[in-house]
């Protein structure tokens, strides 16, 4: 008899809290490592750590003296890395839809919005997100969590880290989330000030947002090339990497120029650029969930019909470039934007995932990006999103075919996470997310 998830996972935190390696063999072993379809494979983890993980049983050193079989043989599970959605906003929720309440929620004060990022924490998890790269707030939630991620009393939570306020400038894009560099006078004071803040890396809203009525980036780039340029080099000087903002096809030319670490969004990105980012070692992390739900839900923003067929257009032609860049070996991360209008928070990246393989990836090409993709170059603190021999022990175990389509993400999983294991199937119709 299969057993069911809950009961399953529940059998497998008794077996973690006895505080020795618990072997799982599994029908399918995807470590995150890279974007081939894997066959049969065996774990060994503990509360904390991965000790083996490959295709072969593993050595007597890494089991239980005297073991001689898996303590779960689970043939007709998958095992994947618990995933990292590499841009979020925690203090928004991306799930509220109504325009009115959106403005509202930004009034409350930075307490109350950390009570609620804070309700998000553990259902995140449980879903199987188990690190986030925030990206950018100006309240405090980001650096809250990431303080307390790194504190001995943490409980169930993902993986944080934040840029703390995000930099733009004076009266251009950005103000629910950045402060201006204006208040520093400089690109180094500026970036200094979020470091002092206990920053772990430094957000720029390089440029505007698509003008959404008119179907294209309107306003000119906010940061000049050499600008930015200063921004990144103050930045490394802290060993901090840089994420920046950018639409439009200017604004990506100055973040290659000034070699930023990670292109977030990238909307109207060509070929071109796509070859250099590839060859510089950044990454690009293009964020299709929050364009696409303006054009699907146009009800929600009072899109007329043009402007929805301008934003598909857009759409299509960002997943396009998507396609090409993953042909071409651009390092692709995943990010969902979650807490953007629509974006619901761990439900959001799940689309996000869904989105890009509707562009034409396979689903290991998109698991990748949500797990192994990234490890060796975000500058994460800790190793996760892959399993392998003395990463977290982490991972999500589905006997869906999630390696089929990215889409089985939504069904029933279990989520192994520092000893806990969660079996229960929370719906999607949960609001606060
Ligand atoms: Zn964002």
């Amino acid at each position: 008899m299969v057993p069911s998830s809950a009961s399953l996972a529940a059998q497998l935190q008794d077996q973690l809290a006895e505080g020795h390696p618990v072997w799982l063999q599994v029908g399918r072993l995807f470590t995150g490592q890279d974007t081939s379809v894997p066959g049969e494979g065996h774990l060994v983890i503990d509360r904390e750590t991965i000790g083996y993980a490959g295709s072969a049983a593993p050595q007597v050193d890494k089991i239980r003296p005297g073991q001689t079989g898996p303590d779960f043989h689970l043939p007709n599970h998958t095992a994947l890395p618990g995933m990292t959605d590499a841009h979020t906003h925690l203090f928004l929720e991306g799930g509220e839809t109504d325009t009115d309440a959106r403005s509202a929620y930004l009034k409350l004060s930075p307490e109350e919005q950390l009570q609620h990022a804070t309700n998000r924490l553990e259902r995140l998890v449980a879903m199987g997100i188990t690190a986030v790269r925030e990206a950018g707030d100006k309240v405090g939630v980001g650096l809250t969590l990431q303080a307390r991620y790194r504190s001995a009393a943490r409980g169930i939570m993902p993986y944080v880290d934040a840029p703390g306020a995000a930099i733009n400038h004076e009266k251009r894009y950005g103000s629910f989330m950045a402060r201006p560099m204006e208040e520093q006078g400089s690109p180094a004071a500026a970036v200094a000030d979020r470091v002092t803040a206990g920053s772990h890396r430094i957000k720029l809203l390089a440029t505007g947002i698509i003008n959404f009525a008119k179907g294209t980036v309107t306003a000119k780039p906010q940061m000049p090339a050499d600008e930015l340029t200063a921004f990144v080099s103050a930045a490394r000087g802290h060993g901090q990497q840089t994420m920046v903002h950018c639409s439009g096809n200017d604004g990506v030319d100055n973040c290659i120029a000034a070699r930023v670490d990670t292109v977030e969004h990238g909307y109207f990105i060509d070929r071109e650029q796509l070859a250099r980012i590839r060859d510089l070692d950044m990454v690009w992390v293009p964020t299709i969930a929050p364009v696409q739900f303006q054009f699907e839900h146009p009800e929600c923003v009072g899109w007329s019909p043009e402007v929805c067929d301008n934003l598909r257009r857009i759409v299509d032609d960002h997943k396009t470039h998507l396609a090409h860049a993953l042909e071409i070996g651009v390092r692709v991360v995943a990010g969902s934007d979650a807490g953007s209008h629509g974006v619901a928070h761990g439900w959001g990246f799940i689309r996000e995932l869904e989105l890009m393989q509707d562009a034409g990836l396979s689903a290991t090409q998109v698991l990748h990006t949500a797990t192994g993709a990234g490890v060796d170059r975000m500058g994460y603190a800790e190793r996760f999103g892959v399993l392998a021999a003395d990463a977290k022990a982490r991972l999500i175990l589905t006997s869906h075919d999630v390696l089929s389509s990215v889409s089985h993400l939504r069904d029933k999983k279990i989520v192994v996470f520092d000893g806990a294991a969660f079996g229960a199937h929370e719906p999607e119709s949960v609001p606060g997310l």
